[in-house]
């Protein structure tokens, strides 16, 4: 999602602690990360500071409203996916939402699948603005970046966390050898070992090879790093 293939970095913006509290379990459960901010102020800051893939927008906030805070934010062309979260007696808002450029709405109450649907379309909107393909396709694996969906000759495969961070970031990487150190320091901010890479990148392996041995997607360089081959 993001250029580095970290994991989707959502920001919630909401002053209800119960509605916060569910949305941050919720995303967390995702595999998203997850930033909170009570204020309005607090979410335009947050998003000035970034980065933030996608931003859920309460419009109902106890300084600056919603709405302002889209404006200020496309204002100095902040091109974050916003979905907003509205009430049911709000319509004007939600239009008015929506006019200035917020992607998507949910009405309270909402189901946390029809959120987490919401959110899926608008990150895949901002791929295709910031030109990455929302699908990466090699040989026999396949990788649904929107919707962490890995899948290999046709059967999904579960992976870690951990695991799918990794290949997420080798597949935004695809083709390019990349370093232990550039590993450790994106996956773990460069605080672990070597051998802590290399057991994940076996587990991967296990998962996503026809023959771990062998492997045909994920190549070690010798004392360097790891590549991802580009399998047509
Ligand atoms: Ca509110």
């Amino acid at each position: 999602m993001s250029a580095g293939g970290q994991p989707v970095r959502m920001l919630i913006c909401e002053d209800d602690p119960a509605i916060r509290r569910f949305l941050r379990t919720s995303l967390t459960a995702q595999g998203y990360h997850v930033a909170e901010a009570e204020r309005g102020e607090g979410a335009i800051e947050a998003v000035e500071h970034g980065p933030v893939d996608a931003l859920v927008l309460d419009l109902g906030l106890p300084d600056i409203d919603g709405i302002e805070v889209i404006r200020r934010l496309r204002g100095e062309g902040k091109l974050v996916p916003i979905i907003v979260l509205t009430s049911r007696a709000d319509e004007k808002g939600k239009v008015a939402a929506l006019d200035l450029g917020a992607d998507d709405y949910v009405t309270k109450p909402f189901g946390i699948d029809e959120l987490l649907a919401r959110i899926r379309a608008a990150l895949r909107h901002g791929l295709q603005e910031r030109g990455e393909a929302p699908v990466f396709k090699s040989g026999d694996l396949r990788v649904d970046i929107v919707r962490r969906l890995v899948s290999v000759r046709g059967q999904e495969v579960k992976l870690s966390p951990r695991e799918y961070d990794l290949l997420r970031l080798l597949v935004a990487h695809a083709g390019k050898v990349l370093t232990h150190k550039f590993l450790l320091r994106e996956l773990w901010g460069g605080e672990s070992d070597v051998a802590y890479l290399r057991m994940y990148i076996r587990s991967l392996r296990q998962k996503i090879e026809a023959d771990p041995e062998r492997p045909q997607h994920i190549q070690t360089e010798t004392g360097v790093g790891y590549r991802l081959r580009m399998i047509d």
